[in-house]
């Protein structure tokens, strides 16, 4: 036998088989019905959390266990949004009473719960205020930006702006900072693509377009400055631990989120006030209720045509609930985390998280049968059903920040499933170590829709992997903890069904009939999760490649040149020592890689009657090489972390100060030239090359 630790009861091949053959449609149809079918807010959910870990026991995954914690998190009490018109000093005439409901449909079974969870922000404040309005756009930084450059403020108003573009927290966090009372975020169909009434589809339950009624709750934590619970930033919500105000990452403005019906009157209300949108700029064309009679002026409303906005939130301390199973390995600290959230704004929740928690289910079910077939795995595989992933990543966050002291001695990668499915377009972001796995685990999984026959995912899927940013529970394990994380999952382009995100209407209903007929994206995304799990904790070399890494790092370097122009003219910034210090480490990193690829091979020709001296060699030459892979990611942290968000201390990848889901590359430095602040870009463009230099060192 193998001298060195090794997987064992199955060959790599009858592994992969059992992970292909194991999930079915059936039972994957089965979890969606379970987890669509009742509340499961964060904090609110201990029957299904109970329910996962005997589920998980029953597969076969004994150490499975539940670790809580306790967060400080809001529930909706009370709500009003009105159009009202001045009539005297303390006079007010309602013209327009929103309903701020989503409509119950008869066919769509979880609409009409009578226990349904109301429309509201998770972090907002609580508020009642009354004041005139003004649009904003889709309420990015530039938006609010053009509005100042108009002359026109928002201090003391109410804003009203469409989702869509960055995190909505970032669109009230803007308009805080600029003074304004409030905040309305509305659903626009412009958002929707091409299945819209004007292009003759039938709004959902008949058809496939939006209902008019459907509301996107949400959080407006401010995630780009620190996910988690807001009051214990960069440690674990364990009972009775010291507390910090909560401020700095969430509003003090009360904020709705509120249906396109809804905001109908709004929007007519602000006609013939102020510029039209449309005459700004590109950025503020269009918006999709122009043929309902919005021209979509900025306004502000005159003095006597206001909004009354009430929102009434109740803040508490709560437990919530992560479910952890464990599969040991032989070898104990290289470690593959495989997660999901649970926890959902709505009953149904079908696409956002339950596609995903429906998939994972599959996962360990799947396993399970390995095991079963008396499978031991090489490396430790656990895998994590978080809570609270909606006010804000808790449950991941939280997790993370108390077991950072192994975690960084022993996780070698996580692998997020968020939605898994709720269309037919594979959609997948992550450390650039990972992209050799990502393209060869999706070459090896069939895509349901083939123009070709035989067309795996990869074939069908094109390639392209975006860099992480934020907005699902990687976060903590990329960008706090430097734990390569890759995050996938199948969704809807212009020409699908429009998904109702964070709506009832994200339901099982509209799963079966629109997202998904028949589970095939849900199965397929089951199995790329498993057989990405396996790839990571079989092969004897970990499936890593570094030179992607500082091939990426030079592309990175390349889309920032521009931003250079912000600077002082005359100031002599020069990209020439990063670059110079990627240069080193693609050296290095191809290097390492070749050495990798040289001792993998020499494993593979491993013979029986090879004296132990020699197996020895081997296995200590794998064992070094897969500790420089497993901590080449933490070379990219800065303890201090970023500038005014030290929860943050990756100096490659972080959330967009201002967009919130979307990546920024290099941020300290990126935030330095926007800046035009010359001194504050030289320091960075240093601590990274330092950062890079010491991934250098590493790997050579
Ligand atoms: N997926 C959640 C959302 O986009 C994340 C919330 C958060 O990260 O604060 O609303
Ligand atoms: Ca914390
Ligand atoms: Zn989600
Ligand atoms: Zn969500």
């Amino acid at each position: 036998p193998q001298s060195w630790p090794h997987g064992s009861g199955l060959s790599n091949a009858e592994l992969r088989a059992v992970l292909h053959e194991t999930p079915t449609a059936e039972k994957i149809e089965e979890w969606s019905k379970y987890y669509t079918s009742g509340p499961h807010l964060a904090g609110g959910n201990f029957s299904q959390v109970l329910w996962t870990q005997e589920k998980w026991k029953e597969f076969g995954v004994e150490d499975t266990t539940i670790a809580s914690y306790d967060v400080y998190i809001n529930y909706p009490l009370d709500h009003r949004l009105a159009l009202l018109k001045k009539k005297g000093s303390d006079n007010y005439e309602v013209t327009y009473e929103a309903s701020l409901e989503e409509d119950v449909l008869d066919e769509d079974g979880t609409s009409g719960l009578r226990n349904r969870v109301p429309t509201f922000h998770g972090y907002s404040a609580t508020g009642n205020v009354t004041a005139p309005f003004v649009y904003a756009n889709f309420g990015t930084y530039q938006d609010y930006q053009d509005l100042i450059d108009a002359d026109i403020s928002v201090k003391g108003k109410i804003v009203i702006v469409k989702y869509g573009g960055i995190f909505r927290g970032l669109k009230v966090k803007r308009a805080q900072e600029l003074g304004a009372v409030g905040v309305v975020i509305y659903s626009d169909p412009q958002e929707d693509g091409d299945i819209t009434e004007l292009n003759g589809y039938e709004a959902y339950p008949a058809g496939p377009a939006r209902n008019p009624s459907a509301v996107q709750r949400g959080s407006v934590q401010f995630l780009s400055i620190a996910p988690g619970d807001p009051t214990t930033p960069g440690y674990a919500s364990k009972p009775g631990v010291e507390r910090q105000p909560p401020e700095h990452s969430i509003p003090s403005i009360p904020s709705l989120p509120i249906s396109y019906t809804d905001a109908l009157p709004l929007l007519k209300a602000l006609n013939g006030h102020g510029p039209k949108a449309a005459d700004f700029n590109d950025f503020w064309q269009g918006g999709g209720l122009a043929h309902k009679g919005v021209d979509y002026n900025v306004g502000p409303t005159p003095d006597d045509v206001v909004i009354n906005l009430h929102n009434n939130q109740d803040y508490v301390t709560t437990p919530l609930w992560n479910v952890i199973g464990v599969i040991k390995g032989a070898i104990p600290d290289e470690v593959v985390i495989l997660g999901n959230h649970r926890d959902a704004w709505v009953a149904g929740g079908a696409g956002d998280p339950n596609s995903g928690s429906a998939a994972l289910n599959e996962v360990v079910r799947s396993f399970g049968e390995a095991l079963k077939a008396g499978w031991k795995p090489l490396r430790t595989i656990i895998f994590a059903s978080w809570d609270g992933e909606e006010y804000g990543l808790i449950g991941s966050t939280e997790w993370v920040e108390e077991n950072l002291p192994w975690l960084s001695v022993a996780n070698a990668v996580y692998i997020n499933v968020d939605v898994a499915a709720t269309g037919p377009n594979f959609d997948v972001s992550g450390s650039p170590l990972l992209n050799k796995a990502v393209y060869e685990v999706t070459s090896t999984v069939q895509s349901p829709n083939q123009t070709v026959k035989g067309q795996s995912v990869l074939d069908v899927w094109g390639g392209y992997i975006s860099s992480l940013g934020s907005g699902s529970d990687f976060t903590a394990f990329q960008e706090f903890a430097g734990i390569p994380s890759v995050s996938f999952g199948f969704t809807g382009g212009k020409t699908n069904a429009v998904y109702h995100y964070h709506s009832n209407y994200d339901s099982f209903d509209w799963m079966r009939r629109f997202g998904d007929p028949g589970w095939k994206y849900h199965l397929t995304a089951a199995k790329i999760f498993s057989l990405m799990g396996a790839y990571f904790s079989e092969k004897p070399v970990l499936g890593f490649n570094a030179t992607d890494y500082a091939v990426n790092l030079q592309k990175y370097v390349d889309r920032l040149k521009s931003h250079a122009d912000n600077l002082p003219k005359k100031s002599h910034f020069s990209f020439g020592p990063l670059e110079r210090s990627i240069s080193s480490l693609y050296d290095a990193a191809v290097e390492f890689d070749a050495y990798a690829a040289k001792i993998e091979s020499e494993l593979g020709k491993e013979q029986p009657w090879y004296h132990w001296w020699k197996r020895l060699q081997l296995w200590l030459k794998v064992r070094t090489i897969n500790t420089k892979y497993k901590i080449l990611e933490r070379k990219f942290l800065y303890e201090s972390g970023l500038d005014g968000r030290p929860w943050f201390k990756h100096v490659v990848f972080a959330p967009g100060l201002w967009t919130g889901y979307a990546g920024a590359t290099y941020p300290g430095l990126v935030e330095s030239l926007d800046a035009g602040n010359i001194t504050n870009a030289v320091r960075w463009s240093q601590i990274i090359q330092d950062r890079i230099g010491e991934a250098t060192k590493l790997l050579g």
